[in-house]
């Protein structure tokens, strides 16, 4: 079995696995006064320690939740719904939120989220923000939209992207973000372990334990202590009061197991560059109108078309050679939508419609690269010819594969 699909989920690293089932095994509640709560919550504070240091914060800033679907929520709702209460610029507070910008890129935890925010809340106003046709966001276009119009803003920008591994400009973002008094969400899910963090740029970011190597269902927000943040899970007082309910420490142990190995990564991520770096100049030798999609990338992630082999068909055949792989597409009632990605690119639907996704991790190796390869051939050559292959919308985007 070749699995590259890394962006998707990461196999559970065996330093997690153990944490896990240390935690499992000796149980107790974090809260509890007595020794076994507080041998929970020791090892439950160890995690977090680990996990503020790979997002470049410190401990106290780090809340655990379900995963970073739930982080992505709680930033939002909480931001938003914490201003309310700041109305006055003079009190201290930044006022109200009413305008939140968001990259078009961003994933569906943060664009939905930022949707329902919008239909709840009739005076904020959502506006995404476009991308150039290498996959970055365009800072002027940003710089723009925070001078235009009145009102405290939230912007939501993604340190790299999921489907396409674009790296974004943060520190310029962040500087444009903070010159106009806004605040700043990173969701750094795919780029946690692959690039620096460094939280000091923004107001919250988010973390997901499954994409370094962690258990699925396991995450973070991490928020400076004075940005605005209404919990949304309330109840107990747990993680002092910003997200009640007892804590799910065997997923806070793995997932701090995770960040532990990533601590000291370099090594892992040339490993991992090589073998991204490896396949893609064997598929462009092999298939030389593949297009690579993205100039500035995660060294994990690699999204690439082959003109006239449909997403879905290669999905298929991959599948039945042993090579798991992700489309940029997706899937929902039966029907194919094209990448929002890829679209925010402009590339053309014919093109986006053949989106695949090749990502690597901690347990990619040379044999996944050639068996991908190996078997990508196969498929273009069974895949009936084309005439002419459309790159971008207005035809005179270049082939950004030649860059990548
Ligand atoms: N943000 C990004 C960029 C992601 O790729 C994902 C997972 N695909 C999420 C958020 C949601 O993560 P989780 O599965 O932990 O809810």
């Amino acid at each position: 079995m070749h699995y590259l699909d890394h962006n998707a989920t990461s196999p559970l690293r065996p330093e997690s696995l153990t944490a896990i089932t240390h935690a499992l095994a000796l149980g107790g509640n974090p809260s509890s006064v007595h020794a076994k709560g507080r041998a929970a919550r020791a090892v439950m504070e160890q995690a977090r320690e680990e996990v503020a240091r790979l997002a470049g914060a410190k401990p106290d800033q780090v809340i655990f939740t379900s995963g970073a679907t739930e982080a992505n929520n709680l930033a939002l709702f909480g931001a938003v719904e914490g201003s309310l209460a700041e109305t006055e610029v003079s009190n201290g507070g930044s006022g109200r939120i009413t305008r939140i910008f968001v990259s078009a890129i961003e994933h569906a935890s943060i664009l939905a989220t930022a949707d329902r925010l919008a239909e709840r809340f009739p005076w904020l106003r959502v506006q995404r923000l476009a991308v150039t046709a290498d996959g970055v966001i365009d800072l002027e276009g940003l710089r723009v939209a925070l001078r235009e119009g009145k009102g405290h803003a939230l912007v939501a920008v993604m340190a790299a992207n999921n489907e396409t591994g674009v790296i974004q400009p943060i520190a310029a973002v962040s500087k444009l973000v903070r010159e106009a008094n806004a605040l700043l969400l990173v969701d750094a899910v795919p780029a946690a372990g692959k690039i620096a963090l460094d939280f000091t740029l923004c107001d919250y970011m988010v973390l997901s334990a499954h994409k370094i190597g962690g258990p699925q269902g396991s995450g973070a927000l991490v928020a400076r202590e004075t940005a605005p943040l209404q919990p949304q899970l309330v109840g107990g007082g747990q993680q002092k009061g910003l997200r009640a309910g007892c804590e799910n420490l065997s997923g806070i142990a793995g997932f701090g197991a995770a960040a532990h190995a990533l601590a000291d990564s370099e090594g892992e991520r040339a490993r991992i560059a090589h073998l991204r770096d490896h396949f893609e100049a064997a598929l462009k030798q092999a298939i030389p109108e593949t297009v690579i999609f993205g100039v500035e990338r995660l060294c994990s992630t690699s999204c690439f078309a082959i003109p006239g082999l449909s997403a879905e068909t290669a999905l298929i055949g991959l599948d039945l050679d042993g090579v798991r792989m992700s489309s940029g597409s997706t899937c929902s009632s039966g029907k194919v939508a094209v990448s929002h990605v890829l679209t925010a690119m402009g590339v053309e639907d014919q093109l986006a419609a053949g989106g695949l996704r090749a990502s690597f991790g901690w347990s990619s190796a040379m044999a996944d690269v050639s068996a991908a390869v190996g078997s990508l051939l196969k498929l273009r050559e069974r895949a009936p010819k084309r005439s002419k292959d459309p790159r971008s919308k207005d035809g005179k985007s270049k082939d950004q594969s030649e860059a990548a």
